[in-house]
């Protein structure tokens, strides 16, 4: 464990005692979590996963979301008020699988007895190594960005709705309906994200961007990932060498793709660089493991699904 990881750690303990005692009255008659009309405290642990939950719960729940739109979930710092949410909540949906390595830490520290669903559980998910120059491959390791391929979405709106049926079955019909309404849209979505990427020539379905987060996508969609800035599942080790950036270059242009993307959750003023070396254009940010902020192109689900995909097939075809 680092300095830091432990300085970080002992913040929490203490916080998480602070929380403890300015809770303790509440749950001193031992009563249930709905008593008295209360509404289901519900915890998100980033925003893609916060808007299937508001979709499912709609005004019956009490959401958290954790790491905000724009945020990077890979190297977020929980702050002193999130101690508060994690212990109070009655539930936590979480991507699992090393998406949010804070949150075993805020969730110990917190005292939280809330039931913890991981929401890739029973997924077909796609091995670390996957891709040639991932540097943190290792076995038993998976990719967590699951949510990049439709039909995975459509499996975590699923388990959200039975989570919260099963926590709260007073409003399981609410949640049934909500879930059967918006599961219709993420089907239409994924119809059109299979129109739109055939209008781009199989050959030319190649992509580039700051970290390893298309997989998924790549799998659904029938893309091949060239390479990544980071070359890395996350975006905890910093900047590439320049023998990384020298190497990408070279796979960039042997590819022949004529356009590479930035994130939103990471310095476009890299990929930048990269693209005018390789000599080709540099697409516009795509929203990757966070929501763009309120009133943005990317402020939900759907439309950051929309917003990717034809910002792809526009660069990739002209
Ligand atoms: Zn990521």
């Amino acid at each position: 464990m680092s300095h830091l990881t432990l300085a970080r750690s002992r913040g929490v303990v203490l916080l998480a005692v602070l929380v403890i005692v300015l809770l303790a009255p509440a749950f001193a008659g031992g009563q249930p979590a709905l008593a008295g009309g209360q509404k289901l405290k519900v915890v998100a642990t980033f925003s893609v996963l916060g808007d299937f939950v508001h979709q499912v719960g709609g005004d019956k729940v009490d959401l958290s979301t954790i790491v905000p739109p724009g945020g990077d979930a890979h190297t977020f710092d929980p702050k002193p008020d999130q101690v508060a949410q994690v212990a109070q909540a009655d539930l936590i949906f979480e991507i699992g699988v090393g998406f949010e390595p804070w949150l075993d830490d805020l969730y110990n520290a917190s005292g939280s007895s809330a039931k913890r669903v991981a929401v890739t559980d029973g997924m077909n998910l796609i091995a670390a190594d996957h891709e040639a120059g991932v540097s943190d491959a290792k076995p038993g390791i998976h990719d967590p960005h699951v949510w990049h391929d439709v039909n995975n979405a459509i499996m975590i709106v699923q388990t959200i709705e039975k989570g919260l049926s099963a926590k709260d079955p007073a409003n399981a019909a609410t949640y049934q309906a909500n879930a059967k309404a918006y599961l219709a849209q993420l089907a239409q979505l994924n119809a059109w994200v299979k129109q739109e990427v055939a209008k781009i020539p199989p050959d030319q379905r190649k992509l580039v961007t700051s970290h390893d987060t298309f997989a998924y996508f790549a799998r659904a969609y029938g893309f091949q990932i060239i390479g990544t800035a980071f070359g890395s599942l996350s975006t905890e080790q910093g900047e590439p060498s320049a023998r990384d950036v020298a190497n990408l270059i070279k796979e960039i242009k042997a590819a022949h793709v004529p356009a590479i993307f930035a994130e939103n959750v990471s310095n476009p003023k890299l990929m930048q660089q990269i693209a005018d070396e390789a000599g080709v254009k540099l697409g516009p940010d795509l929203y990757t493991d966070a929501l763009g902020p309120p009133g943005s192109s990317g402020d939900t689900y759907l439309k950051m699904m929309h917003y990717n995909v034809s910002a792809i097939v526009t660069a990739l075809t002209s």
